[in-house]
């Protein structure tokens, strides 16, 4: 506990001018006032308030502040009144004290409509003067760090205000430390196990890397110091709160989190800001789209930096933070730096206050009170910009959800209930349907449909921003991966057998699994749809001898039988009548095609793509037959084409891609697999060669074009040989 002597001394340090006597009258006042008064842990209540004024000295704050602090609980909690602290310790003080006084009973555990009335009432309170915020600010850290002694459910009710209201408004004031300290502080009483785990597991990994922060500081250190710059740097380990909110945010672990640590250059100028920053970018790699230049467009509360982030010694992703000792100040203190860096005369602090920035938001978003008395006006001018990063939505009963900036109807689907979110559908927003992709915006009322899913589209999982929608999501993909897999096998491997004339035979398959490593039939089937037990080496284990037919001979031979009903050549109709017409081997034909058939003696008629290159033996051919396709409208008839498709060799890529087939009406005949190995960083790809059915041409470009847009697919190509 801090003792007032040591209080004033503190103050003393850096205003050496400062009021003593007022210190100590203020002191003595409190003392008196709360009297037996104590704590929830029983300690003298003189403790608290002289802890609040002990944080306000770690900003510098004038000797006002302080004062208020000492006796910001007075009016509330004891006999004192406003006028008796005027008397004795001047107006302006008196002011502070009741600025306090007024925003003491606010409670935000209520609706959202009365939470904004109450936001707004605290922030009329702070309005005349910034520094009631700040004492109020201190006041809340103060009991946050003594708030074990609470009645849990008490902890919970506070630490969730702490994290709603005044974490953000710290940080939205650029006091970063102070938001810092109420978010771990807040986090720790609302997600306890989880709190605990990660600080265990944080401690175990500083453990082990403690040589090489230490190593990465020295080669930062060398590197500008070879450049001529005197610069500091910190090694630091990100705070478990800023972790746990990356990780949900990401939907990622601790290990697969990269950046755990961040360092700090502190230089004297600007100009070594930029002279270190070209430094270390000539020296290590950047990594693309992590830099960011705040200061020459620094944030709206003030705050000046440089980031970026390299491929540092040791080949570690290091992240940077570049800045001067003012800035650092500034980013760590906010408002309340200004009284240091920017005022010489610390009475006159109010209108040296910078009237953009922080402090500008402040008096901007409280003239928007003057026009707002109807609540709901003032949550939309006000509590969400003060909340910047989040967008606050309706259920149709009107419950409120509030999500991250840029979540969409997936994410509020998920939020409302996992059941919700497994089966959504689709939305009405606002009465008009919508997409499960749309972004919501403030006040939004979302009604979700939820229903049968025929399949999950591509989309949602990257429109879905929160951990807990990105994970559903995810789960359900596994499931519905492994569902198309089993399908697709069971075909492939029926397909297989029948063209050997075999049937599918359970206890076969069960005799051989043993060889595949495999569990059960059922896991043998999921990993041949999986594209990575070929059917063949299934044929094989069974001994089922080789048949006559190749693989792309048996889909030309089945598109024959259909071929003679919808394919007439024009002026050879006598002649098709009566030869045999089959499609190119390999790369078939569809129609919308131009189509060119070559009369063969003793093989019939091949129909080929008029640009296949396979054409080309025929040259000298003069039996060339100019065809051209003859389709009622309607039909269904599918003909055979072969695609080439480059993609990430992970599980379910191939359900992906015969999904997307799928949706175009097309069916995978068959399909072979070659591993290309790692490239350009994007892990293991596998080609894959299908053969496959499809309605027409154009059904197989939008195919392809929709392979394309596919995460996990890198390059399509229509097979044409
Ligand atoms: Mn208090």
């Amino acid at each position: 506990m801090v003792r007032h002597y040591e209080l004033v001394e503190r103050v003393q340090s850096y205003l050496p001018d400062a009021d003593e006597d007022l210190l100590n009258k203020a002191y003595i006042y409190a003392m008196q006032k709360h009297g037996t008064q104590t704590r929830a842990d029983g300690a003298p209540y003189i403790t608290h308030p002289l802890e609040v004024a002990n944080i306000l000295t770690e900003m510098h704050l004038d000797e006002a502040t302080i004062a208020t602090a000492l006796l910001h609980d007075t009016i509330e909690d004891t006999d004192a009144t406003r006028s008796e602290i005027d008397s004795r310790f001047g107006p302006e003080i008196g002011k502070l004290v009741e600025g306090l006084t007024k925003i003491q009973g606010i409670n935000f555990e209520s609706k959202q409509v009365a939470q904004a009335e109450n936001l707004r009432r605290l922030l009329l309170a702070v309005a005349e003067d910034v520094r009631v915020l700040l004492v109020k600010l201190a006041d809340r850290l103060h009991n946050m760090r003594t708030l074990d002694v609470m009645r849990p459910d008490k902890r919970k009710r506070i630490s969730q205000e702490t994290m709603d209201i005044y974490a953000p408004l710290a940080g939205r004031m650029g006091m970063q430390d102070m938001r810092d300290e109420l978010e771990e502080l807040a986090f720790q009483y609302l997600h306890g196990e989880r709190h605990e785990a990660l600080v265990h597991r944080l401690q175990e990994l500083t453990e082990e890397n403690r040589d090489l922060v230490e190593s990465v500081r020295q080669a930062l250190i060398a590197e500008l110091a070879d450049h001529g710059i005197e610069a500091e740097v910190y090694g630091r380990q990100k705070r478990p709160y800023s972790i746990f909110r990356k990780m949900q945010r990401k939907g990622l672990s601790l290990e697969q989190l990269s950046d755990l640590y961040g360092f700090r250059v502190i230089t004297q100028t600007v100009d070594e800001c930029y002279r270190a920053l070209g430094a270390v970018h000539t020296r290590w790699q950047i990594v693309p789209g992590r830099f960011k230049d705040y200061i020459s467009a620094p944030k709206q509360n003030d705050y000046r930096s440089i980031h970026t982030t390299i491929i540092g010694p040791e080949k570690r992703r290091v992240e940077l933070q570049i800045r001067t000792r003012e800035m650092h100040g500034v980013a760590e203190r906010g408002v309340a730096s200004h009284s240091v860096y920017k005022d010489v005369d610390v009475g006159s602090k109010r209108t040296s206050l910078s009237s953009d920035g922080a402090y500008g938001w402040l008096r901007q978003t409280i003239d928007l009170l003057d026009g707002g008395d109807n609540p709901e006006e003032f949550l939309e001018n006000t509590k969400l910009e003060l909340f910047l990063d989040q967008v606050f939505c309706f259920t149709p009963k009107g419950m409120l959800i509030a999500l991250p900036k840029g979540a969409t109807v997936i994410d509020f689907a998920y939020a409302v209930h996992t059941r919700i979110g497994d089966e959504c559908v689709g939305a009405r927003v606002n009465g008009n349907p919508a997409p499960v992709t749309q972004r919501l915006r403030n006040g939004d009322e979302v009604h979700i449909i939820t229903g049968q899913r025929s399949h999950k589209a591509l989309s949602w999982e990257t429109a879905a921003v929160t951990g807990k929608a990105r994970a559903g999501l995810r789960r359900q993909a596994r499931t519905d991966d492994d569902r198309r897999s089993r399908m697709i096998g069971q075909s492939l491997l029926r397909h297989a057998l029948s063209k050997r004339g075999r049937e599918f035979v359970q206890e076969d398959l069960e005799a051989i699994i043993d060889g595949f490593g495999v569990h059960s039939v059922d896991d043998l089937i999921v990993q041949i749809g999986d594209g990575r037990i070929p059917p063949r080496k299934v044929l094989a284990a069974l001994e089922v001898p080789e048949g006559r037919d190749d693989a792309n001979a048996s889909s030309s031979d089945a598109g024959s039988v259909r071929l003679r009903n919808s394919v007439k050549a024009r002026s050879y109709a006598a002649l098709q009548e009566q030869m045999p017409l089959r499609f190119a081997p390999i790369c078939g034909a569809l129609p919308g095609d131009r189509i060119i058939g070559i009369m063969e003696p003793g093989v019939g008629i091949t129909v080929y793509p008029s640009d296949a290159p396979g054409l080309a033996q025929f040259e000298d051919n003069e039996f060339w037959i100019d065809m051209q396709w003859d389709l009622s409208p309607g039909d269904e008839t599918v003909f055979p084409a072969s695609l080439i498709v480059d993609a990430s060799d992970v599980p379910g890529s191939l359900a992906s891609i015969a999904e997307i087939v799928a949706d175009h009406g097309g069916n995978i005949a068959d399909l072979s697999m070659t591993p290309l190995g790692a490239s350009g960083g994007l892990g293991q790809s596998v080609r894959m060669a299908i053969n496959l059915e499809i309605a027409t041409l154009k059904a197989l470009n939008n195919a392809m074009n929709d392979l394309r847009d596919h995460p996990l697919v890198r390059q399509v190509s229509r097979r044409m040989e």
